[in-house]
């Protein structure tokens, strides 16, 4: 097998084939080659230690690309404080995606309730109340809340990795509810955050194309919500804002982002009152890989055992 054959497997994309067929016959693959093991949920899997192979070998070459920028690296939870996640305005931009955690706070009487709901097979809900935290949708969210109120010259570089959760059931395998990302960021005045942009530009695309994906760079947005997302969709285009790296997994045409790379202007600087050494509020940029997009596109691409796998790729991943 080589690295350079095209995607034309079971789940290439034809005119004929709508591409939710190519979805699930890719999850389906999947699952029947033991790569991951269904829940009954779309978007929930168990993973087998052969994809969690690839998704270490992954990891270490995402955190070994931007290793020359020192970074200062830092782990959270799952999970953020509510007052951030409702500062950031994740629930205003992106309601159907998001994770507020619940939990009982009720006294015996109340739990009783509960479990007559739980018992009789209703919806028990409205009988719990919202926690202080919600899921984490993408890791840097945890990082920026305590980068201020003043940096040094030079700026503050970052690197995290994490489960991020999104609500956006799919039978798409490239599509999760629950992922992960390793992300780079950068905090620091204009210049320096888009000179550090310009490398991963660069980088990214370099990395993926390394491990015989086949990548295209693409300006892209977010899925803002509603009437007002439109406008914020089309000024985060027009203004280069978010830049994907795409692969190709079912088809050129339906192409899915393994990495992208966010310019958030100064829009963290403001919510977080972070600072550069002059006194202006700082830039920041953010770029993101997906553990598990790229670790299924690779399958998608190479086959569903690491075996047969071309020996640069299984090298670079360090398989052995
Ligand atoms: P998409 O446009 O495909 O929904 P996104 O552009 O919103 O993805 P980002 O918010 O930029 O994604 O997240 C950075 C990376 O995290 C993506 O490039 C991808 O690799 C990964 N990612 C995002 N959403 C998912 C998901 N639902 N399942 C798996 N990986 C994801
Ligand atoms: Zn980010």
């Amino acid at each position: 097998m080589t690295d350079t054959a095209a995607p034309t497997g079971p789940t290439a994309v034809s005119a004929s084939t709508p591409v939710a067929d190519a979805h699930r016959d890719l999850r389906d693959r999947l699952v029947a080659a033991g790569r991951l093991v269904p829940t009954g949920v779309d978007g929930i899997y168990g993973r087998d230690e052969m994809f969690e192979s690839v998704v270490a070998g992954f990891d270490r070459l995402v955190s070994a690309a931007g290793a020359d920028a020192d970074p200062t690296r830092v782990e959270y939870p799952p999970m953020i404080p509510k007052v951030n996640f409702d500062r950031i305005g994740y629930l205003r931009n992106f309601p159907e995606l998001v994770g507020p955690i619940f939990s009982f706070v009720g006294d015996a009487a109340a739990h009783r309730g509960v479990l007559d709901r739980l018992d009789a097979g209703d919806d028990y809900s409205d009988l719990l109340t919202q926690s202080e935290l919600a899921l984490t949708p993408a890791c840097c969210y945890s990082v920026y809340p305590s980068v201020g109120p003043r940096i040094a010259k030079g700026g503050r570089t970052f690197e995290t990795c994490g489960y991020c959760f999104r609500h956006e059931p799919s039978v798409d395998p490239m599509r999760l509810q629950a992922f992960r990302q390793r992300e780079h960021i950068r905090v620091a005045t204009p210049d320096e955050v888009l000179a550090w942009r310009d490398r991963w530009l660069e980088r990214a695309p370099e990395l993926l194309s390394s491990l015989g994906l086949d990548v295209v760079s693409d300006v892209a947005n977010d899925p803002f919500f509603g009437r007002a997302g439109r406008l914020m969709k089309m000024s985060q285009r027009e203004q280069q804002l978010k830049i994907e790296f795409l692969v190709d997994v079912y088809g050129p045409e339906h192409r899915t982002a393994c990495s992208s790379i966010n310019y958030h202007q100064d829009h963290f600087g403001h919510l977080f009152d972070i600072t550069t050494a002059d006194g202006e509020t700082a830039h920041s940029s953010c770029i993101g890989f997906g553990f598990e997009r790229a670790t299924v596109a690779m399958f998608q691409r190479h086959g569903m055992d690491t075996a047969g796998w071309p020996s640069n790729v299984r090298d670079r991943l360090g398989l052995g």
